[in-house]
């Protein structure tokens, strides 16, 4: 073929196909030129996913009615004019690339008016070209429906999902701006139903409350406050979900997609979540517009910042501040199953009771009314004696509490473990007569990696010949636990991909694991009372480093309830 420069329908179809990917783009778009317009209530609609119809109808400054038509005019915006403007982006909208790139690839309908106006301008556009222009409805604000979406570009049609997978993009879109914006009253309505609705009071708790419904919503911790450079919620471990997809992040309120934070925000809950298992957060951060730059894709969602370190660092740290603040003992308020129950078909082994125990109590923790934060603290406990040899039963000022000595010691022992290292400063206890165990092949190439770390958490091991090691010194908080397994574990975490920190803190929980008293063993009333002040000493006694409680709390009131003493 030979050379040709394209026609600019062509052009602007290309153009286009960067800011509008899918349905969602454009609701996306439109949504924040009416934040951008100063809005206080945004109506959206679709029908089949947007495919057939997106409306967004809002109550902000509407378009002069001179300038209508120049808004569909590529590169045409009112929000920057100079390039001194593009370092101090301050709105959503800056590229003046949505109202054309959409208008290219669909049908459109603007009905717009603003208060200088007498009456409204209604334009209606077919492939970005005005076909029709009239007078429109006399109320402040503007409406969009743009419809026939991709029509005119089969191979973009083509990869569009079903109408309900582009519905919950769509959603999701929406709930992640009413979050940014809890002072704006959302509506989403979908194939005539209402889907979500905001309140617009300007609570963020209310906005989750619409999302997440009210028992998410109410046990969501805050981070900072309206005035901190990182405010928002997140969830208590407990509540944590295995997707990723409930990370909701904002740079100056803008909505953007960014790997950065979601790993500041994860490791902020080292040691309190279970593999696997991944918060909710909400969190808006607020930074100088010239240390942020938003002009890196026409879709306006990635971001980059001038320091990098510093807002990871920043992050993290206020996530944790919450965290540790709020960590909680799960409430036990169900009622027991009555005894001799029959319907239940889970086992009774050590491992059935504490996963159900964790079930039942993060549901317990979920119900909660919101009642007056625990503090991290745990209140002055009374050892009473030990359940099964595996549970010390305590009593505090306001009820009883059952902690696991496994967990609890679990605890004890990473956060110890964790503190020499970072101080390096591990106390180790040497051997007698030499351990010597004995690594897979695979362990056996891994552990020449392996072996500095190995030594800076306290095993001084060195190679036998085959696959025979010999350990020398091993940190004296395993105790008497199991070295071999200890050290399989260690260097498995070798293997494995991922960032070093997660590594370390997986090292910690193994020799934690390993070194923390059974369940099972019997305890002296001097042991069981060490632990508790141990643990009253921990900066997260709630949870063990896998996430699981390490204890339950059964409240006088609920004790009293149960024995119909009280209504
Ligand atoms: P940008 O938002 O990047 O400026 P757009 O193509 O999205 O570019 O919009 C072009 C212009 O049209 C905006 O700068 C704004 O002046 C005007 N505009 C678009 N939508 C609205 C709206 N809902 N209310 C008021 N003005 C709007
Ligand atoms: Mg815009």
């Amino acid at each position: 073929m030979p050379i040709d420069v394209l026609d600019p329908e062509v052009i602007a179809q290309i153009a286009a196909g960067e800011v509008v990917e899918r349905p969602a783009s454009v609701v996306k778009e439109l949504i924040e030129n009416a934040i951008d317009a100063g809005s206080t209530q945004i109506k959206i609609e679709i029908k089949h996913g947007g495919i057939k119809l997106i409306r967004v109808v809002d109550n902000g400054s509407g378009i002069p009615q001179n300038e209508v038509a120049l808004a569909f005019k590529r590169h045409a915006t009112s929000k920057v004019h100079d390039s001194s403007d593009l370092e101090n982006i301050s709105t959503l909208g800056f590229r003046g690339e949505a109202l054309p790139s959409i208008a290219a690839v669909s049908h459109v309908d603007i009905i717009t008016k603003t208060t200088g106006d007498s009456s409204g301008t209604h334009i209606v556009l077919r492939a970005g070209e005005i076909t029709g222009q009239g007078r429109g409805a006399g109320t402040q604000g503007t409406s969009v429906t743009v419809e026939n979406l991709f029509q005119n570009v089969p191979a973009r049609l083509k990869f569009l999902k079903s109408g309900s997978t582009e519905a919950a993009h769509i959603s999701d879109l929406v709930s992640q701006y009413s979050l940014a914006y809890p002072e704006i009253k959302f509506e989403l309505t979908s194939d005539g139903k209402i889907v979500l609705q905001t309140p617009g009071n300007g609570s963020l708790r209310d906005v989750l409350v619409a999302i997440y419904g009210l028992k998410t919503a109410e046990s969501m911790i805050e981070v900072g406050d309206g005035e901190s450079q990182v405010s928002g919620f997140v969830s208590p471990p407990s509540l944590a979900r295995s997707r990723r997809d409930s990370l909701s992040f904002f740079v100056n309120r803008r909505w953007v997609k960014s790997g950065l934070l979601i790993r500041a925000t994860e490791e902020a809950y080292s040691g309190l979540l279970m593999t696997g298992k991944h918060p909710i957060a909400v969190l808006n951060i607020s930074i100088p517009f010239d240390d942020v730059d938003v002009n890196v894709h026409p879709a306006k969602t990635e971001v980059r910042f001038r320091s990098e370190g510093e807002v990871f660092t920043m992050v993290q740290r206020a996530v944790r501040a919450a965290l540790v603040v709020e960590s909680s003992i799960p409430d036990v308020k169900r009622a027991p199953r009555p005894l001799g129950s029959t319907t239940s078909t889970v086992g009774t082994g050590r491992a059935a009771i504490q996963e159900r125990l964790f079930e039942e109590s993060s549901t317990a923790q979920a119900q909660r009314t919101s009642r007056a934060l625990p503090e991290s603290r745990l209140p002055i406990l009374r050892i009473i004696g030990q359940l099964a040899s595996t549970y010390i039963i305590a009593e505090g000022p306001d009820g009883m509490y059952l902690i696991d000595q496994h967990a609890a010691h679990e605890r004890i022992l990473f956060e110890k473990v964790m503190a020499q290292r970072a101080k390096c400063d591990v106390e180790v206890q040497g051997m007698l007569e030499p351990v010597s165990i004995e690594l897979t092949p695979r362990q056996g190439s891994m552990f020449n990696r392996a072996q500095e770390t190995l030594k800076s958490y306290g095993f001084a091991i060195e190679p036998f010949g085959g696959q025979t090691y010999l350990v020398r010194t091993a940190p004296a908080l395993l105790g008497e636990g199991d070295i071999t397994r200890a050290v399989h574990e260690i260097i498995d975490t070798f293997a494995e991909e991922g960032d070093r920190s997660k590594a370390e803190e997986r090292i910690a929980a193994s020799i934690a694991c390993h070194g923390a008293v059974r369940a099972g063993k019997v305890l002296t009333m001097d042991e069981m009372t060490r632990l508790v002040l141990d643990l009253e000493d921990a900066e997260s006694p709630h949870t063990c480093p896998h996430g699981r409680p390490t204890m339950v709390h059964f409240d006088t009131s609920h004790l009293e309830r149960e024995f119909g003493r009280k209504l």
